[in-house]
């Protein structure tokens, strides 16, 4: 048991969900955000997952808005304790040709996946400075590396997340805190599993383990980044595509 707390956004969703599991394996007491103001959703998650013998504490934020990000962050500080870990995991995606993309839809995409990530990561900021500790660790995608088909919203924003993740890294590493980003491939969530079986099965052809993720194969990750194994990795990138996308 470490004590220390770790956030995760998005910490209902497929991936977040079992990033929550990982953390809570390591010891840390597991803030999972949510932006559904469906009580009885979150309810009934808590519920789950105490059944597994996990216990999680719930937060309600849109990662959109600035002000409710700071609200909710020094709400955690001051009622459950100082945030060690921030793992940002909410996303969406809203696929199109960029000929076809509305205005809406590219600006929904950036706002969650990309301002999401400033609004949360400078709330917890100033608290891990005070401190001269901290993790923060982004959700990426392979898509944020090569680019895909009817996701330039996606892919700019999960680019995008990487340049901030580099670039902060360099602002922050004299004061005890890593910045990393990791990129899953195509992971079985229901975020993936709402693409077309056809397309979906497309996709599995090309990769060379042919096969999806597992969400616990992105928790594993998470949970080294987050540990003091990791202690010396910061500014990077770690793919977990299962080969889809190899570069140095
Ligand atoms: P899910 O749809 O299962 O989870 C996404 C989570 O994001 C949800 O729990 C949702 O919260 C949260 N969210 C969405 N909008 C907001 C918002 N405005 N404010 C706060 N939270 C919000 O998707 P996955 O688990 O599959 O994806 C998790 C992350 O991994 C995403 O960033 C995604 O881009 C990334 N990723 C996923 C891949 C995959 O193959 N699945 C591949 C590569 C990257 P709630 O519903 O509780 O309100």
């Amino acid at each position: 048991m470490n004590n220390s707390v770790a956030l995760v956004t998005g910490g209902l969703g497929g991936i977040g969900s079992e990033i929550s599991r990982k953390l809570s394996e390591n010891g840390y007491t597991v803030v999972a955000t949510t932006f559904n103001k469906d009580i009885e959703k979150a309810d009934e998650w808590i519920a789950e997952q105490k059944t597994a013998g996990f216990e999680f504490i719930v937060e309600e934020a849109d990662v959109t808005n600035f002000e409710a990000c700071g609200k909710m962050v020094e709400h955690v500080e001051k009622t459950v304790g100082p945030i060690e870990v921030l793992v940002n995991c909410a996303g969406i995606t809203r696929d199109s040709f960029l000929k076809n993309m509305d205005e809406s839809n590219w600006d929904a995409v950036l706002s969650t996946n990309l301002d999401g990530v400033f609004n949360m990561t400078k709330s917890v900021l100033d608290f891990m400075l005070t401190r001269e500790s901290g993790r923060i660790i982004n959700i990426s995608s392979v898509n944020g590396q090569r680019g895909q088909f009817g996701q330039t919203n996606y892919s700019a924003a999960k680019a995008g997340m990487h340049g901030f993740t580099m670039a902060l890294s360099q602002e922050v590493a004299r004061k005890g805190i890593t910045v990393n980003s990791v990129s899953p491939g195509y992971i079985a969530t229901n975020m993936v599993m709402a693409i077309d079986e056809e397309i979906r099965d497309n996709l599995i052809s090309q990769i060379p383990m042919q096969r999806m993720g597992k969400p616990a194969e992105i928790a594993n990750t998470v949970g080294f980044l987050a540990s003091g194994d990791a202690s010396y990795i910061t500014g990077a990138n770690i793919p977990v595509n299962g080969g889809l996308f190899t570069s140095f």
